[in-house]
């Protein structure tokens, strides 16, 4: 992180702009937006500016710049189009410890100030840094277009009525629960379409239902989050990744996606390393029952879709047999998302009629695999958990009747920046991957589709750390 970010309460607060133009103007309006007590110091100003020193509105020093212009400011605004003037007013502030900003010069900017959604109370800003503010003030224009003004007035409301809550739950969390289904549903439809009264209303109607046995009461989450690209997270996942007080998650979950859960939940790794695992199955399950009977709503992250190899059926049928509230959120399950990403759809009517989908992991000394099954020419078999065995796999399809010859492919880290796909045969792939050194998240992808790879392939490889130089 390169700035912290924060909102700073300036009212009646001293605050300085060394400067009379354009660029001084806009800084003075948003100053005096803020309700700052803002001086100007500059040998002449715009109209504008000089009507709001009339008015009383500002201080205008009709001079040059002094060192002991600074002194007692919260914050300095150096928008000068003189170098030398706006080195020295960074000086001194520095100097100082007051907070300073030279305009377009982020080396001389203890703060900056970042583009903005007024929503008032709502606020969004949005910075990269200082690093591209055009990218900034793009992003700023999408999220205008999609931000209803209403939400300024729901924001409003719900500062009203923020005493009377706290009050009435006193569980900062059956609180904050009141507040995601209150803010969500029909009051904030009614505050978005401009009727304040009404959404009033609606939010005093809700406090007076709401009960603390409904709001106390835990769940869990059982939710897929896709095979590790947090752009193939479902909306539903999101808005729960939003709301929960805890979250179970293991390696397959990718960091990029852990870092969009509520910042203030409480993170539990319960990892899974092939036949390492951090915590037994059993213990995850009891786990679940005890957070969720805690009052907590608890957050159990799967990588890919949480039915597909992912244990989630043995995990809430625990929760079912103790009574505890859940709900499962499909994933995108990493074959779907390979198969996109790689450029090879699963069926097609040339080469394909059906998929089936099959774990190599084995069980004791054994993979436990029905194959004369899997052997039809116009089948396509996808493989999860078989980088390791993919030599036994591959012998096996291959001595129950599947051509040697049978295009085959493994794909490592799919849909991510870090994708990588290698394609051969049946009796080819085995060395390949080693050759390779494929590590796991990887799924072996079996069939004549394989051939389209080559056509069908969109997704860049990544750039390998070796050859960048
Ligand atoms: N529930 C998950 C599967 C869990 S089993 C799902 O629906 O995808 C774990 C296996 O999934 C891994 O061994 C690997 O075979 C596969 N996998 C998960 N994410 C992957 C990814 N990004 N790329 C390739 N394979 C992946």
């Amino acid at each position: 992180m390169d700035y912290f970010p924060l909102f700073l309460d300036l009212k009646r607060q001293p605050c300085l702009i060394v400067g009379g133009g354009e660029v001084a103007l806009r800084k003075a309006t948003l100053l005096k937006a803020a309700g700052a007590a803002l001086s100007v110091v500059s040998p002449d100003l715009l109209p504008q500016l000089a009507q709001w020193r009339d008015a009383g509105e500002l201080r205008h020093h009709a001079r040059t710049f002094s060192r002991d212009d600074v002194a007692g400011m919260r914050l300095v605004i150096a928008a000068t189009d003189d170098e030398q003037v706006n080195a020295q007013v960074h000086a001194e502030c520095e100097a100082r410890g007051v907070l300073v900003n030279v305009v377009d010069t982020p080396e001389k900017c203890r703060f900056i100030v970042p583009s903005i959604v007024d929503r008032s109370p709502l606020m969004v800003a949005i910075s990269t840094g200082g690093t591209a503010p055009v990218l900034a003030r793009q992003l700023r224009a999408r999220i205008e277009a999609t931000l209803p003004h209403g939400y300024g007035v729901l924001a409003r409301l719900a500062g009203r009525l923020r005493d009377r809550v706290k009050a009435r739950f006193t569980d900062e969390r059956a609180r904050r629960r009141f507040w995601e289904t209150a803010l969500d549903g029909s009051a904030a439809e009614k505050a978005l379409a401009g009727n304040e009264a009404g959404a009033l209303a609606e939010l005093e109607h809700r406090l007076t239902l709401a009960d603390d046995a409904t709001l106390g009461r835990g769940a869990v989450y059982l939710v897929g989050a896709g095979p590790g690209n947090p752009d193939l997270l479902t909306f539903r996942a999101l808005r729960l990744m939003q709301q929960t007080d805890v979250v179970l998650y293991d390696n397959l979950v990718a960091p990029a996606i852990l870092a969009l859960v509520r910042r203030d939940a409480e993170r539990i790794y319960v990892g899974k390393k092939s036949n390492n695992h951090a915590l037994p199955q059993e213990e995850i399950n009891k786990l679940l029952v005890k957070l969720a009977q805690e009052g907590k709503a608890v957050l159990r992250l799967k990588g890919g879709d949480p039915f597909i190899f992912g244990r989630g059926g043995e995990e809430i049928e625990e929760l079912a047999a103790n009574g505890v509230d859940f709900e499962v959120v499909p994933g995108i399950t990493s074959a779907s998302g390979a198969s996109c990403y790689a450029g090879i759809p699963l069926t097609h009517r040339d080469h394909a009629q059906s998929v089936t989908f099959v774990t190599g992991h084995r069980r004791g000394d054994e993979i436990e695999l029905d194959w004369p099954r899997l052997t039809s020419p116009s089948e396509t078999v996808v493989i999860y958990m078989g980088v390791k065995q993919a030599p036994r796999i591959c012998e096996q399809l291959i001595a129950h009747g599947r051509a040697a010859d049978t295009p085959a492919a493994i794909i490592e880290k799919a849909t991510t920046a870090e994708q990588c796909v290698i394609t051969g045969t049946l009796a080819t792939l085995p060395a390949l991957i080693e050759q390779h050194g494929i590590k796991p998240p990887a799924l072996i992808i079996v069939g004549s589709v394989v051939t389209l790879h080559d056509k069908l392939a969109w997704q860049q490889p990544a750039v390998p750390a070796d050859s960048t130089g």
